[in-house]
């Protein structure tokens, strides 16, 4: 398939190139680099072999968007592009709901206009908000606490009523858990700027000595040692899950949780990262984070029925994988 990527560049986006690109499939990227560098897609032709077709622009641009849909024939979208801070989306709620759903929707329309009827979009666990876990597709949604929790929410609410309106348009709404690590090249990984909010690319900036320690958010939560329970699935997993979502896509909207199904302790994952990379990540115990939940993890058991498709990966490679890039980045 030729399939365009959005936020390829990107995390996670990035991951997926190289996986699809390993199951011939075309990529055209379109990226607007603004949280992503061009470096990338010189290290996604080391590791794959092959250029793919780039553009720069930004996908709330619908003339540019239209001219990249009139000059490559697409069969399918997989949507990755999107402002994705929690906390920034508090403080600049406008800069989210724009960006992350007029890109959604600039897109969604295109597609109906030159017949794309694939449609995979990146959602988030946060859709479920405070509910015991093991969360499975089916449970109704929460209010989430932030406006980028909710961009996610709507965004699936738009994909989901265009796919019922219009039946050649099938749309797959995966539900991330906590993406982390890096191809085990080390050439690509999670890059963020300035101090990192998620947990990996903080712990392996205290390991490399960037920032002083490490703050535990609270250790009076009822879970195996007290610290927050996540459910830690390796990048290349999550996109290996991508390849299977948009080859085995069903008509309709399909839902499917990307996690382990397994939950990690914070104290869990940082005593792993020192063991299987032997170097030390000093730490404190601090308060709790506002709006953090105590337990999420996923029920997976659906993407396996339907796609095929189960994380393989340990939290030893993961935390390996994240290490190795951090290591050959700076
Ligand atoms: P990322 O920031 O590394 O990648 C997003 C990419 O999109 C970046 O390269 C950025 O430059 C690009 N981009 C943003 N807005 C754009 C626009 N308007 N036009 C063109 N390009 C634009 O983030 P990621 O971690 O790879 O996340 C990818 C997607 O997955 C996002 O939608 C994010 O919300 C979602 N997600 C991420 C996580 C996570 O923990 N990383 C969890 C759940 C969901
Ligand atoms: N966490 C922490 N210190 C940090 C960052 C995160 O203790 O500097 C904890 C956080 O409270 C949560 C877990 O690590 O229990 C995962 O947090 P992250 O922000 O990576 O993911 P999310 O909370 O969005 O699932």
């Amino acid at each position: 398939m030729n399939i365009l990527v959005t936020g390829g560049l990107g995390f996670i986006g990035s991951h997926t190139v190289v996986e699809l690109t390993a199951n011939n499939h075309e990529v055209i990227i379109v990226d607007n680099l603004s949280n992503s560098k061009i470096e990338v897609l010189d290290k996604l032709h080391q590791i794959t072999g092959r250029r793919p077709a780039f553009h720069q622009i930004d996908v709330t641009d619908e003339t540019q968007v239209e001219d990249i849909f009139l000059t490559h024939k697409i069969d399918g979208v997989i949507h990755f592009a999107g402002l994705k801070a929690v906390g920034e989306s508090v403080s600049k709620p406008l800069e989210y709901y724009y960006n992350n759903l007029v890109s959604t929707m600039v897109l969604s329309k295109l597609c109906l206009k030159y017949d794309v009827g694939k449609f995979v979009f990146s959602s988030s666990a946060t859709v479920y908000g405070d509910q015991p876990s093991p969360l499975k597709e089916e449970m109704a949604l929460q209010k989430t606490t932030n406006p980028y929790g909710e961009t996610k929410a709507i965004s699936e609410r738009i994909l989901t009523d265009v796919s019922q309106a219009n039946e050649g348009f099938s749309v797959s709404l995966l539900r991330y858990f906590n993406p982390v690590g890096a191809h085990e090249s080390g050439l690509i990984g999670e890059d963020p700027h300035g101090i990192p909010n998620n947990l990996m690319p903080f712990v392996t900036k205290v390991a490399k000595g960037k920032l002083e320690g490490l703050s535990v958010f609270g250790n009076d939560y009822e879970t195996v040692d007290g610290t927050g329970v996540r459910d830690y699935i390796h990048v290349m997993d999550l996109a290996e899950g991508h390849v299977k979502a948009i080859e085995k896509l069903s008509s309709g909207v399909n839902i499917y949780n990307l996690g382990t199904g397994r939950g990690i302790s914070v104290l869990e994952l940082v005593k792993a990262f020192m063991q299987v990379n032997h170097v030390e990540v000093p730490y404190e115990i601090v308060e709790r984070r506002p709006g953090d939940v105590a337990i999420c993890f996923a029920d997976a058991g659906k993407a396996e029925e339907e796609l095929g498709w189960k994380a393989k990966r340990s939290l030893e490679d993961m935390v390996r994988d994240a290490w190795k890039f951090e290591v050959n980045n700076s």
